[in-house]
């Protein structure tokens, strides 16, 4: 059986077949440049000789949400060959977590005494840039500001994606995909799969400038509220993230999503709104789904989903960064296996997937559970039903 190397490639030869920018045959196609993505790309590319296509639709222009990484990230970095880059990229090392999570007074947990080291406050949008210029670098192609339009399997078992770009449609014929689009699952979801939803949580975030001689304890704040759950942390560059996390129907009838349904919501939040007292919100805030999900299934016929679209988690949990470099890496082992052995690697992928998402479900309904102050709240409430539930049960209302 064909493995993927265990140690990079001395000089990782260059990846599409043919670069035009209108017409590209890769080996590997990979909707989605977020980290799930991104690392799929980095681990074909440094550790096979398959050629790769990140298909992304942003230019990496918006803010992206999602910055606390546990100490443990750092042996993945260094797998996909990046931990000095992001060395260089000066994110926060942080120190611990803060929680008023089932009363009202502030526990803090240190990664000191986890003896793994720090984990990190990141830039996300720094950090996701330089994942997606590392790709450029090992040789795959990197398609920006691209919307797939069309998605059809060829006579030959492979795929022609037909995307569309500012400077025109370019049409990519692969032979395997990888679905890395986040919660959209954009890939997954043509291809059939369905997503199975268990809440309809959001996080609203809103931005703050610190004064420069501010200085902020290193550490994620998390805070249990009447509505649900806030949690605030400081970034390079003299700034703080506070993020609202509800559900889409509380969320809309406060107007969370505005900035004065926003203050008005931190209000109720001492410790967050302390540490943030100095700062000035900037206006724009950024409302982003939440849900925990699942796609069923996770891969089909020369296709595979990784990170956020496979399998999504609560921000609570932290888990989602981590999962989704770690998915990544592993989606495209199973594609490799595919393309060059028997795919006998795809069973135990979806197994496991399923296994891991259950143990979370498990893990968030103990996290929940321990929070009991306003069981007549609608947020607490259906946290206790959801989390006694065996089954997804219907959100009781989604995001657009
Ligand atoms: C409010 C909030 C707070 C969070 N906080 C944390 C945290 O503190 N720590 C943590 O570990 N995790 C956190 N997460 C989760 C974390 O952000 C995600 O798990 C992680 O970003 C998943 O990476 P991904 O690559 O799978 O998906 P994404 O990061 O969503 O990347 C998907 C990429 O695909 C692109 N894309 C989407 N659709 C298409 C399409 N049709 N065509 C082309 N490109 C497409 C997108 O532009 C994006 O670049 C948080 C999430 C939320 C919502």
């Amino acid at each position: 059986m064909t493995t993927i190397r265990s140690t990079p490639a001395p000089s990782p030869p260059s990846s599409a077949a043919s670069r035009d920018a209108r017409e590209a045959s890769v080996d590997v196609a990979i909707l989605g440049g977020g980290p799930a993505g991104t690392a799929a790309a980095l681990t074909l590319r440094r550790y096979s000789e398959l050629s790769v296509a990140v298909i992304e639709g942003s230019r990496y222009e918006r803010p992206r949400v999602g910055e606390t990484v546990s100490p443990g990230i750092r042996s993945m970095l260094a797998f996909l060959g990046v931990w000095d880059d992001f060395l260089a990229e000066g994110h926060l090392t942080a120190f611990g977590t803060s929680a008023a999570w089932g009363g009202p007074h502030l526990l803090t947990r240190e990664f000191l005494f986890t003896g793994r080291g720090d984990g990190w406050l990141l830039d996300r949008g720094r950090f996701d840039r330089m994942l997606a210029r590392k790709v450029e670098e090992s040789g795959g192609l990197l398609l920006t500001g691209a919307r797939l339009s069309s998605c059809a399997r060829s006579p030959d078992g492979g795929f022609r994606l037909e995307v569309v770009r500012p400077g025109g449609a370019a049409a990519i014929r692969a032979r395997h995909l990888i679905d890395a689009s986040g919660r959209k699952a954009a890939l997954g979801r043509r291809l059939g799969a369905r997503q199975r939803v268990h809440d309809a949580l959001v996080g609203v975030a809103g931005y703050y400038e610190l004064p420069g001689d501010r200085a902020c304890p290193q550490h994620t704040l998390v805070e249990a509220v009447p509505d649900g759950w806030w949690y605030s942390a400081p970034l390079p560059g003299g700034r703080m993230v506070a993020v609202f996390m509800s559900d889409a129907d509380i969320v809309r009838r406060r107007r969370a999503g505005e900035p004065s349904g926003f203050e008005d919501a931190l209000a109720g939040a001492a410790h967050t709104r302390e540490r943030l007292a100095a700062g000035r919100l900037r206006p724009t805030l950024h409302v982003r789904c939440a849900r925990s999900q699942r796609l069923d299934p996770v891969a089909g016929p020369g296709w595979i989903a990784a990170g956020d679209a496979a399998s999504a988690f609560d921000p609570l949990s932290s888990m989602g960064l981590g999962f989704a470099l770690a998915s990544g890496s592993n989606a495209a082992r199973v594609a490799h296996d595919v393309l060059t052995s028997d795919g006998s690697l795809l069973p135990s992928y979806g197994d496991s997937a399923r296994r891991h998402f259950e143990q979370y479900l498990d893990l968030r309904r103990r996290f929940y559970a321990l929070e009991r102050r306003w069981p007549g709240h609608a947020f607490w409430a259906r946290r206790q039903q959801i989390s006694a539930a065996t089954r997804p049960i219907e959100p009781a209302a989604t995001i657009a």
